[in-house]
């Protein structure tokens, strides 16, 4: 129901719990982030309100690039193991996601069958599996998601990072999406309340980008990996 994420330099935890707590107003069932500094990718994530996420993340979540979602489940109950992020097995690949993925059951059982292991009731998490599957393939980080991406139906937004990277990856359809930019710091969010303490600089995706986000800037491309043209706006916001 809400997504936020952020790449920049010091620690993203306060970002992204400050964004969770701005998109509460959209009402949500459950919370989490995943942040990584590099070597690896942390989750914490739990029903309940942001509020409770805060109190069982003891020792603070350290990264600079993460991501974080509240949850308004569609599909599964509001557990802690449905919650977002949803990750990999090996926690390489983590994704939030907002929408619903109607060929879910048709992925899943194809990812089951190669081997991939499923931990939640959720559509969204046929996504982290899928880009792993095309990491264990061979592919880069960023035509890993463009594929997994090409192959979703339904609505979404997503967002996803792959462990070292100081990398974002995103796209949507039917699910809105924006980006926040200030000087080294960038934003994903599904609204842009959730990061106007930080910059009112903002581009909103249009359905079928894909944008890749690191610490020099955002690159807006369409499904087939062209470039395409988002411009800037700086948005008025009467709180
Ligand atoms: N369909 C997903 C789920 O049930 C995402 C729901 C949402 O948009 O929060 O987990």
């Amino acid at each position: 129901c809400g997504i936020i994420g952020r790449v920049g330099d010091g620690n993203a935890l306060e970002p992204l719990l400050t964004g969770l707590e701005n998109l509460e107003y959209r009402g949500y069932d459950s919370a989490g982030v995943a942040v990584q500094n590099g070597s690896g990718i942390n989750v914490e994530k739990r029903s309940g309100k942001v509020e409770e996420l805060k109190s069982s993340i003891g020792e603070p979540l350290q990264g600079e690039v993460g991501i974080g979602h509240t949850r308004w489940s569609t599909h599964g109950p509001p557990t802690d193991a449905n919650a977002h992020p949803h990750t990999d097995e090996s926690e390489d690949v983590a994704v939030v996601h907002n929408g619903i993925i109607e060929n879910y059951t048709e992925l899943r059982e194809r990812l089951a069958a190669n081997g991939y292991e499923f931990t939640s009731d959720t559509d969204t998490e046929v996504i982290p599996h899928l880009v792993q599957y095309y990491l264990d393939a061979g592919y880069d980080s960023e035509p890993a998601f463009r594929q997994a991406i090409d192959e979703l139906e339904g609505s979404y937004a997503v967002t996803a990072m792959v462990s070292g990277e100081h990398v974002l990856y995103a796209a949507r359809r039917g699910s809105p999406l924006v980006v926040g930019m200030e000087d080294g710091e960038y934003f994903l969010a599904s609204d842009v309340p959730a990061f106007l303490e930080y910059t009112d600089s903002v581009i909103y995706l249009e359905d079928g980008d894909v944008v890749v986000v690191d610490e020099d800037g955002v690159e807006f491309t369409d499904l087939e990996g062209d470039p395409v043209v988002r411009e800037p706006e700086t948005v008025e916001w009467d709180p």
